[in-house]
C-alpha cells in the first residue's frame, strides 16, 4: 500500500477539512515552551468541555464503524458509575504498603494486565481541572496482537475499543471497591480529563517512547491506560528504566513507518519539558481518519509479543558505565 506523506493539518488529501483551521494542536500543547505549565485538551475529551478540534473528533464519531461505535456507547455507560457514594464506615489502613499490594492483587482480580501506583502530579492534569486525590492506581489493558495486526483497518479499531470497555470495566469496579472500603475514588477511562502517561512513568508502568505512546515490557505499546483518583492510603511505586531511550535514540522504525512523518527523530522541549513528541497536526487527522491509526505502536519492535522483558535486559547488559 502507498502512503502519501501528509505535511498541512487538517490536509485536503483526507475525507476532512475545516473551512476555518482550528488554532495548532502543537502550539496549544505547548511545543516549544520552556517553562511547565499544565497541558490544555485539544482533541479525545470526556464531553464535558468543548474542545479546540472538537469538529474532528464529531467526524471521528460519524465515520466509526458501527462495532466501534456500540462499545463506545458500551464504554460510556459504563463510566456514569466512575464516582459514587462512598460507604459511611472507613476501613482503617496501618500499612499503606500492604494495602499498595492487596489493591494491586484486586485489579489484577478484576482483569488488569499491570497495575502501579504513582502520586498525582501537576504534569497528569490540565489546566482548570483539580481533581482532590493524593493518589493515583494506574492499569495497563493489553490488546489482542492478533487483531492489532490489523491496523489501520477497522478490525483493529474494534479491538482497541474492545481494550477500552475492559479497561473501563477493569477501574469502575476498582473504584467502587474502595469506595465500599470507606475511601474516596473515581475512576478515568478512556475518557480523558487526565493525562495518564506521567502517572503510569511514575508508576513504574514503563517509559516514553520516541512515537510519544507509553512503553512497558510487558505489552509494549499494544495496550490502553487508565487510572483511579484515590484518597486511600497508598505506597507509591518508583519510576523504572527498561532502557527505552537507549533504543530509540538509534532506531528509527515508527519515523520512518509513519505515513504523515509525525514523528521527529530527537526530544523536543514541551512545557519545560524535554521529551519525545509527536506532531499533534499531522498525527490527528490520520489518526482519524483511519479510526485509530496506531502503525506506530504496531513496528515498534518493544510490541512483538514476548520481546520485552529480554530486550530491556539486553539493551541494559549494553550499556557502558560512566567513566571514572
Ligand atoms: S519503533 Fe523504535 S524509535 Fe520508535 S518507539 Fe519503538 S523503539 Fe523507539
Ligand atoms: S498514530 Fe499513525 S499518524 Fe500518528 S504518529 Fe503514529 S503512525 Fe503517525
Amino acid at each position: 500500500m502507498t502512503r502519501r506523506v501528509i505535511r498541512d493539518f487538517p490536509s485536503a488529501a483526507l475525507p476532512f477539512q475545516y473551512r476555518q483551521q482550528p488554532r495548532s494542536g502543537n502550539e496549544i500543547n505547548g511545543l516549544g515552551e520552556p517553562v511547565f505549565r499544565r497541558a490544555e485538551q485539544v482533541f479525545h475529551g470526556s464531553g464535558a468541555r468543548e474542545l479546540e478540534w472538537r469538529k474532528l473528533e464529531l467526524f471521528f464519531a460519524l465515520i466509526n464503524p458501527f462495532r466501534v461505535y456500540w462499545l463506545n456507547m458500551v464504554n460510556r455507560w459504563l463510566l456514569r458509575r466512575a464516582d459514587g457514594p462512598v460507604a459511611k464506615t472507613r476501613q482503617p489502613v496501618a500499612d499503606p504498603r500492604a494495602m499498595a499490594e492487596a489493591i494491586k492483587q484486586r485489579a489484577r482480580a478484576l482483569g488488569a494486565g499491570a497495575v502501579g501506583v504513582a502520586p498525582l502530579t501537576e504534569k497528569a492534569l490540565y489546566n482548570g481541572y483539580q481533581p482532590d486525590y493524593p493518589h493515583a492506581i494506574v492499569v495497563l489493558m493489553p490488546m489482542d496482537s492478533q487483531e492489532m495486526a490489523f491496523v489501520t483497518t477497522n478490525r483493529a479499531g474494534v479491538e482497541t475499543m474492545r481494550a477500552y470497555m475492559e479497561i473501563t470495566r477493569t477501574v469502575v469496579a476498582l473504584a467502587e471497591h474502595i469506595r465500599a472500603m470507606g475511601w474516596r475514588a473515581r475512576a478515568y477511562g478512556e475518557a480523558a480529563d487526565i493525562l495518564h502517561i506521567p502517572l503510569a512513568i511514575d508508576a513504574g508502568l514503563g517509559q516514553l517512547g520516541k512515537h510519544g505512546s507509553l512503553i512497558c515490557t510487558e505489552f509494549g505499546s499494544s495496550m490502553r491506560i487508565a487510572t483511579v483518583l484515590t484518597d486511600l492510603p497508598l505506597a507509591h511505586d518508583q519510576p523504572v528504566d527498561i532502557a527505552v531511550d537507549d533504543l530509540c535514540l538509534g532506531c528509527r522504525r515508527c519515523t520512518l513507518d509513519c505515513p504523515v512523518d509525525a514523528i521527529a527523530d530527537h526530544k523536543q522541549m514541551v512545557r519545560g519539558e524535554e521529551k519525545w513528541y509527536v506532531d499533534f497536526d499531522k498525527c490527528a487527522p490520520y489518526f482519524t481518519h483511519t479510526v485509530g491509526c496506531g502503525i506506530c505502536i504496531e513496528v515498534c519492535p518493544w510490541t512483538i509479543p514476548g520481546r520485552g522483558p529480554s530486550l530491556a535486559e539486553k539493551l541494559l547488559s549494553k550499556r557502558v558505565p560512566d567513566a571514572v
